[in-house]
């Protein structure tokens, strides 16, 4: 009798897994919308979540001595945090990184070709003690690639070793490879989810069949089946996290940085680089006094005073109600989001933003050259990208620029622009992150890439199970330049501009810290190097 039939299934309850290999400081987001949702339609406790990527990381930092240390120091039990302090541990950090790094090596080549190893057996066999044999399904939500990879070999492993149970991997990284390859070769999932993963989730729950799941891709008599994507979900029926299942003082933090939401989707979604629109619905944003009260009452229970805003990006039309909401309140919080630096964030409202809490933005520069924005559709101008970060800057928030080099279209003439940009900018910018242009193939310059001079070759791998490789849905690409091919720019741009940066912006501790870290030394230190106390948190109620 299939298990979707048997009287058992309604009387238990799933479990969302947030799998290595994401950072030691997020707290999950995705897993925390699921739980609000699901226990909002199905009652109280209608789904369990464990976060094994923070167990892993503290299961290798009890190994090592100095790994200890460090995570005594990142949260806060040593009495204070600074940014010199931070600055002595990042040896350590970046070994304990490595050692994370390492067992996604291994998880490739047990995928590869099935060599297990003592050390990666030892570590599954710990992460299965967090695993519940009375599941009625496992669900992996993987928000990054690594997590993708690590949620792959685990579950193979669980599946080698006798696990009964339904097993389906969801999140924001299974839109990054195609479903039907990845099911051809993970042979031991049932399925997998694709989109928002609220409606996918009751489905589920509810034991309906395949057929009718809302974004799910499944096997049938052979053939890969994808459903069609779930409809948008009102926002007033998930308006915020439950994050109730998570211990905060197992994260690396002095202090709780929770992810939160204020819309779902990319209100813009032009530009044609764009890989972040695959996952979401449509845009939808909820009530700016929904978050206000959220965070009240988080701040009168547990006393939790930071927060980031995990949307693609924030305008005026949303940010001004929640300052004014926040500034009545009187509030003692602190946030951070990523922007768009259009004209729409003027001055006045870069002040209230400030009174209300914020104390760093993300903003999305990409290019300062005016050619190339025009070009990526990013809808603004260097002119108003740089009077906006010097307005930030004076009503005393800090800006983050976040630059693509090799963007279609470039050349010597604009990589100088951005240069210039950057420099003649430096003293409004704080710290900022290069990343180099790659294309995807459902963006508008991977849909029609003939039009922007790009030649595609094929997708580009993402791992191998068995001899199978399966592939992303990125390409790899040449540039036609006057009748020649030539290879993309993104690399030899980002290499000139990691030889000019250290002139310009001096190497400093922000270029390395996890976000939280830097909103919470940006937020209480007004002068960064200022040792900070970490606030006492309330016993969770
Ligand atoms: S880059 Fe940001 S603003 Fe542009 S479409 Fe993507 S999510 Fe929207």
């Amino acid at each position: 009798m299939p298990f979707f039939d048997s009287g058992e299934y309604f009387q238990m309850t799933p479990l969302i897994i947030f799998p290595p290999a994401a950072s030691a400081t997020y707290i999950p987001l995705g897993v925390s919308y699921l739980k609000a949702y699901m226990d909002k339609q199905k009652g109280p406790g209608s789904l369990r979540v464990v976060d094994l990527n923070i167990r892993l990381w503290n299961h290798v930092a009890d190994r090592e001595e100095a790994f200890e240390d460090y995570r005594s120091f990142v949260k806060g039990e040593k009495g204070f945090f600074s940014k010199s302090y931070l600055q002595s541990y990042l040896a350590v950090r970046q070994n304990l990184k490595k050692k994370i790094n390492d067992y996604l090596d291994r998880v490739a080549l047990y995928l590869n070709k099935g060599e297990l190893g003592f050390d990666l057996e030892k570590l599954f066999v710990f992460l299965t003690a967090y695993i519940s044999s009375d599941s009625l399904f496992l669900g992996f939500s993987c928000l990054f690639p690594d997590q993708l990879l690590f949620a792959l070999g685990f579950t193979r492993w669980l599946r080698e070793t006798g696990y009964q149970r339904q097993i389906y991997i969801g999140g924001a990284s299974v839109m990054l490879c195609p479903p039907e390859d990845l099911l051809e070769s993970a042979l031991w999932l049932d399925g997998l989810i694709m989109g928002e993963g609220e409606l996918s989730m009751a489905a589920l729950v509810d034991g309906l069949p395949p057929q009718e799941i809302p974004g799910f891709v499944w096997r049938n008599k052979g053939r890969i089946i994808r459903n069609r994507k779930p409809d948008s979900l009102s926002l007033k029926s998930i308006a915020l996290p439950d994050f109730s299942w998570a211990d905060f003082r197992d994260y690396f933090n002095p202090e709780p940085v929770l992810p939160v939401l204020l819309s779902r989707g990319c209100k813009w979604r032009k530009c044609r680089f764009c890989a972040h629109n695959f996952s979401f619905s449509g845009y939808r944003s909820i009530q700016p006094s929904l978050v206000a009260d959220w965070f009240q009452q988080n701040f009168e229970k547990q006393g939790i005073r930071f927060y980031y805003f995990a949307d693609q990006y924030l305008d005026s039309q949303v940010l001004e109600p929640l300052a004014d909401e926040l500034i009545s309140r009187n509030l003692p919080v602190f946030y951070t989001f990523m922007g768009r630096p259009a004209a729409d964030m003027t001055r006045e409202l870069l002040d209230k933003l400030y009174r209300s809490g914020c104390r760093w933005i993300s903003w999305g520069v990409e290019s300062g050259s005016k050619d190339i924005l025009d070009t990526a559709e990013k809808g603004t101008f260097p002119e108003i990208i740089s009077g906006v970060l010097k307005n930030s800057r004076e009503a005393g928030i800090k800006n983050l620029a976040m630059m693509i080099f090799g963007l279609p279209g470039s050349n010597d003439k604009a990589l100088q622009e951005t240069f210039n940009f950057l420099e003649e900018n430096s003293s409004y910018i704080d710290t900022l992150t290069s990343s180099e242009f790659l294309l995807y193939q459902d963006t508008p310059f991977g849909k029609n890439p003939g039009k922007f001079a790009l030649v595609p070759e094929g997708p580009i791998e993402f791992c191998r199970i068995g001899e199978k490789s399966i592939s992303t849905v990125q390409t790899s690409y040449k540039i036609m330049e006057n009748g020649y091919l030539r290879m993309p720019r993104g690399p030899e741009e980002s290499d000139q501009w990691l030889k000019r940066k250290p002139w310009i912006y001096p190497p400093s501790i922000f270029d390395h810290i996890p976000s939280e870290h830097y909103l919470i030394i940006s937020a209480i230190a007004r002068e960064p190097d200022v040792p900070v106390r970490p606030f006492p948190l309330k016993e969770i109620i």
